[in-house]
């Protein structure tokens, strides 16, 4: 079975009619394949119970699969034990626990927080608004004209010997990957410690948490063909002692009485209430995928067609693409210098193309590109020649609409 044959939204007639829809949206969310929609229908019309309360069959079988989803997940991700996954909502649920399960108790007055120049919105406020909140110094790594971030400068603030550095793993809007092994290395020997967000790494590239040394790891489910509303929050074995209860309720708890409670360890003490338990299954099934032969081979392949996508773009006149094309994950960025990028959206729109076009949830970034938004193309393991060409052919005409 080919992958794309997986992903049965593409052979809806009405979403084919009347060009095909060709989906380079993938940054955004990823379409699911159809392992992971029949997981999360299975659940609810063959197995439904809740996890972890269970003294009947039903409820102790939903409760050993939900386990062994986060032992794979572990796996999946290098991790030590599953005992370091924390299920979250997504990339940013996780970064804002942290920000408060962590940072609240460990950033102070005067403290420096790094992040880089060109993280997406959920890597950057909730730590600006912690050192609002602390008196902490919020410092930014500049961006280059090509869109890496200034190693010279992040080598720089690393002298001030920073509380926490939060980087991402690759960038939302431009999809080149970061040295993140190297920049959670310089963090450490400073003593800081580091928080990586994976949002966009995990459906493109192997990921070892343990090899790279970070301390926390977050991505979310849907962006790896897995279902949303569902994340993660790796928490490296020597942190944990360090990271609070952040929500109070049912299951994180050892014992309460009228005079005082005390609590279970990570992962339960972090996930009270009821979770997302065909998220959570759904989630599996999407890393079983991640995880099947043919995956990592179309993965492969898909840096083929980017060079392709890259090629015939850069052919079309008054195409300005942004950011490096070396070392990414599968996404460009451009603008039509003196055109809006929500009108070129519309008019792909128009020819059933999604791409997106905006700033990425990365004004930072957008601003030290000198830009208001792009237009973004994202590939992910089903897109092929055709989606290329057909986007092609349709800016083309976009522009020889807008351009006269
Ligand atoms: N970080 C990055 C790099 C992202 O691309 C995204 C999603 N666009 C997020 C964080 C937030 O992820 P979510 O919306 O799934 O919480």
């Amino acid at each position: 079975m080919s992958i794309r044959s997986q992903f049965t939204l593409f052979s809806n007639q009405e979403l084919n009619t009347p060009t095909p829809f060709i989906y380079l949206d993938n940054a955004a969310t990823t379409q699911k394949p159809q392992s992971v929609i029949d997981v999360i229908t299975h659940f609810y019309q063959h197995q439904n119970a809740n996890v972890h309360r269970g003294s009947y069959n039903t409820a102790n079988q939903v409760t050993a699969r939900y386990e062994q989803a986060r032992v794979n997940l572990a796996n999946f991700i290098g991790a030590k034990s599953d005992t370091n996954i924390v299920w979250t909502k997504g990339t940013t649920e996780s970064i804002n626990l942290v920000a408060y399960a962590w940072g609240e108790t460990h950033i102070s007055d005067g403290d420096t927080i790094v992040v880089l120049g060109s993280e997406h919105h959920a890597n950057f406020v909730p730590w600006q608004q912690l050192a609002l909140r602390k008196g902490a110094n919020f410092e930014v790594v500049n961006v280059l004209e090509n869109g890496d971030l200034d190693l010279a400068h992040y080598q720089n603030l690393m002298d001030k010997k920073p509380k926490l550095v939060a980087v991402q793993h690759c960038s939302n809007a431009l999809g080149n990957i970061h040295p993140i092994k190297q920049l959670t290395e310089l963090a450490k020997q400073v003593g800081a410690t580091v928080l990586v967000d994976g949002a966009q790494a995990v459906a493109h590239i192997k990921v070892d948490v343990q090899d790279i040394g970070c301390d926390f790891y977050t991505f979310s489910g849907h962006k790896m063909y897995g279902p949303t509303g569902i994340g993660v929050l790796y928490i490296a074995e020597d942190i944990k002692h360090e990271v609070n209860p952040f929500h109070f309720g049912g299951e994180m708890i050892q014992s309460v009485t009228i005079e005082k409670t005390s609590f279970r360890p990570i992962p339960a003490l972090l996930e009270t209430g009821t979770p997302n338990i065909s998220g959570v299954l759904g989630f599996d099934a999407a890393v079983k995928f991640m995880q099947n032969e043919q995956t990592q081979h179309d993965l492969a392949s898909t840096s083929d067609l980017y060079n392709y996508l890259v090629s015939q773009l850069s052919q079309i006149d008054k195409v300005r693409l942004l950011g490096s094309t070396e070392n990414n994950i599968g996404v460009i960025s451009f603008v039509v210098d003196g055109e809006s990028v929500a009108d070129i959206g519309a008019l792909l729109n128009e020819q059933n193309i999604a791409v997106r076009c905006g700033h990425h949830c990365a004004m930072p970034l957008m601003q030290a590109l000198k830009v208001n938004g792009t237009v973004r193309v994202s590939l992910a393991i089903y897109n092929d020649k055709s989606d290329v060409d057909g986007f092609i052919n349709a800016l083309k005409k976009s522009l020889d609409i807008l351009c006269c």
